[in-house]
């Protein structure tokens, strides 16, 4: 699993969760990573968008 905005690769916790957080736009779940969804999240969706 990739961040959608850094393009970093996501750890994922023992329980299969994702070290993140996913972010919905357009209808569609884009996973974040934790520093990357630190950030406003208006901002991650502008990314997302590109
Ligand atoms: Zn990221």
């Amino acid at each position: 699993m990739k961040c959608s905005v850094c393009g970093k690769e996501i750890e994922t916790t023992f329980l299969g969760k994702i070290n993140g957080n996913y972010v919905k736009s357009a209808g569609k779940a884009y996973s974040v990573c934790s520093s990357c969804f630190k950030v406003n999240k208006e901002t991650i969706k502008t990314k997302i968008n590109k």
